[in-house]
């Protein structure tokens, strides 16, 4: 098997399911680490913050160091900080992406004239923070999503998740999103810029196609699909774009 730099986790139905960490990955991790690679964590959640990803990775047996774990909240701070002179956004979302905006010195504002309008997961979203989303939109304001995942699993069944209220403000607005987490290949191009890695030295481990896999293809590293989340094989194989690599779990990672 090819030996990589960097090894990027996708998180949730790669490392763990809810609170139950997934065996095999973690003690691929872990041997990892005993030969002295630090894995990267690259999750769309934006909720959490790298510390709080920390803490439940440390949970589960794993010690992650703070700058090995990109969170689209983060990534997307790093984006506004990047690309906006006057920082001054409106925000609909939780702690994860209002932390991370703060900490780049970005104003968070209910104005209309915000310059743009980040959206992350905000499960107290209500009427008055669309609307005003809208407004500051049609006056210019940029709309940048954290992700664009359009629902999640629960055990009694699908839920919205982000993307599917960025939809709700774009199309009333009629303009193009942008999603900075997976299949965007934003957050790998961090990785590979801050820590200076080729593309053929970089794969990207995860259950899901769209996201996972599709954001490893479209910037160019290698790919590994794990049978332990919300894409089957069988869906896989399907595929035009195949992953680098199908495998059951980590396991078989010999
Ligand atoms: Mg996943």
């Amino acid at each position: 098997m090819k030996r990589y730099k960097a090894y990027c986790f996708d998180l949730d139905g790669t490392v763990y399911r809810g609170d139950e960490g997934i065996a095999s990955a973690i003690a691929f991790i872990q041997k990892l680490q005993q030969e002295g690679i630090e894995p990267f964590y690259i999750t769309n959640n934006a909720t959490k913050t790298p510390e709080q990803v920390q803490q439940k990775l440390a949970a589960l047996g794993i010690a992650a160091p703070l700058q090995h774990i990109y969170t689209s909240a983060l990534v997307t701070a790093t984006y506004v900080e990047q690309h906006f002179r006057q920082m001054k956004v409106q925000v609909i979302g939780s702690d994860g992406i209002r932390v991370a905006l703060a900490e780049k010195g970005i104003h968070i504002t209910n104005d209309e004239d915000a310059s743009a309008v980040v959206m992350g997961l905000d499960r107290e979203i209500n009427y008055a923070k669309l609307a005003s989303a809208c407004l500051a939109i049609q006056n210019g304001a940029k709309l940048i999503g954290t992700n664009g995942d359009m629902k999640f699993p629960t055990e009694q069944g699908f839920v919205p998740a982000n993307g599917s209220f960025v939809h709700l403000v774009a199309t009333v607005t009629e303009t193009e999103p942008l999603f900075i987490g997976k299949p965007s290949p934003i957050m790998l191009e961090a990785i590979a810029q801050a820590h200076h890695y080729s593309k053929n030295e970089m794969v990207m481990i995860g259950d899901n196609y769209q996201t996972d896999i599709l954001c490893g293809i479209r910037f160019g590293c290698d790919t590994i699909h794990v049978n332990t989340g919300v894409t089957s094989t069988a869906q896989v194989q399907v595929q035009q774009e195949q992953p680098t690599c199908c495998l059951s779990s980590m396991a078989e990672w010999a």
